[in-house]
């Protein structure tokens, strides 16, 4: 397979904006393979930084600390699609910046994604743009209730979002997204929430890791399943989706794409990611290419990799509520056996916040969730098996 002229090969830097976890296993895969790493964000000691060459701290308003990290790597991406657009804007004057700062502009803002959704074509909830409590009370007269009232900008894992049931939950709604632009979503009754991860390269070709089942925990995710148990033809239909949305917004890089999956096998858009996903972790363990490698690839302008699962598998998350008395007992969780333990570095454990993850390997996708269930359980369990944590 011939490698594009303008690749970018190892020994070279990659920036990346942002420094969470994403960035973390990104970084990983990006040394591991013979690359630098820089990365920036508004923090120190990050999930990123621990892992990088250097990392800068500055805000990502600091525009003359942006072109001037961007000035010193040969690419630049991003784990955090929230970085704002001017940021990318300057960035782009000094490095490629993969995917396109276009493409962070439509995913980082709910309403403009729906819309292009909705435009494309592609199926969506019914949805409503709301500025007030009185456009709130119109939007849920035409889409009926219940429903959902979602911050149309800088949302992630439920935050900033509200059900509502009744007109009389309409104040308190408005006020818990912040009295700020926001959607109102017809509320899904789903049978199971699925996601692809996909990735494009520079040359246009594409790629996916199939159909992965999620599960969510008071808007979080909680446990992926790989693959997901649901029919072919739903895998397809979601593949061929994610397909047509990086093709329309011309992706290089890597977008995963979260589905419901209604009571008649049909699909609705949920939300998009323009970078390796939760969903994906399990990759990194159970994949001949991990996304984060895919991710590098794509965004060096290398060949893509092989996306082959090599056994079922099931990741859970580790949220900091597990360390609400004390200390969890990895000896224990490590003591399952084909289960790895993945943790960010993160030395504040905060509840809801993710703090690591474990990936189960089984022969069928049952045992894997048995395997990673138990492992986790094994964390918070004292000395006489019994659970402390509630969960
Ligand atoms: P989001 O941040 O939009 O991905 O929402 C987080 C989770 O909340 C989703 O994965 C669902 O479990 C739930 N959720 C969000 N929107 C809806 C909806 N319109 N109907 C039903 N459940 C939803």
């Amino acid at each position: 397979m011939s490698i594009d002229r303008k690749a970018i090969l190892p020994g070279s830097t990659i920036g990346v904006l942002g420094s969470g976890q994403l960035g973390r296993m990104f970084a990983m895969a990006a040394r591991r393979m013979g690359y630098r790493v820089h990365t920036f964000s508004p923090d120190e000691d990050t999930p990123t930084g621990q892992v990088a060459d250097v990392e800068v701290t500055a805000p990502y308003d600091d525009l003359d600390a942006v072109r001037k990290f961007a000035s010193s790597v040969s690419v630049v991406t991003f784990e955090f699609e929230n970085v704002p657009g001017e940021t990318a804007a300057a960035a782009a004057c000094c490095a490629p910046v993969r995917p396109s700062g276009d493409v962070l502009h439509i995913t980082q803002h709910r309403l403009r994604e729906k819309t292009f959704l909705a435009k494309a074509g592609l199926p969506v909830t019914a949805f409503r743009r709301v500025m007030s409590v009185s456009e709130l009370a119109e939007a849920a007269r035409q889409i009926g209730l219940p429903a959902i009232l979602k911050s149309a900008g800088f949302g992630y894992d439920g935050k900033g979002q509200a059900r509502i049931y009744s007109p009389a939950d309409f104040e308190s709604a408005w006020q818990a997204v912040g009295e700020t632009e926001a959607v109102l979503e017809a509320f899904v009754d789903f049978e199971r929430e699925i996601s692809v991860v996909a990735a494009r390269s520079l040359d246009g070709q594409f790629t996916h890791y199939g159909a992965v089942e999620n599960r969510h925990e008071n808007g979080i995710l909680d446990i992926s399943i790989a693959p997901a148990g649901v029919p072919e033809q739903v895998v397809q239909n979601a593949v061929e989706i994610a397909r047509e949305i990086l093709e329309k917004l011309d992706v290089t890089g890597v977008l995963c794409v979260e589905f419901f999956l209604d009571k008649n096998g049909r699909l609705l858009v949920n939300e998009l990611a323009p970078r390796p996903h939760n969903s994906g972790h399990f990759t990194f363990d159970a994949n001949i290419t991990s996304q984060f490698e895919q991710q590098l690839r794509t965004v060096c302008g290398l060949p893509l990799g092989s996306v082959v699962q090599l056994t079922p598998a099931a990741m859970a998350n580790l949220l900091g509520d597990l360390w609400q008395d004390g200390e969890p007992d990895w000896a224990a969780a490590t003591a399952v056996a084909d289960v790895k333990l993945h943790l960010y570095g993160k030395s504040i454990a905060r509840p809801g916040r993710k703090m690591g993850h474990l990936t189960a390997l089984a022969r069928t996708t049952e045992q894997a969730l048995a395997d990673v269930q138990r492992a986790r359980r094994k964390l918070t369990a004292d000395s006489c098996g019994t659970k402390t944590v509630p969960r």
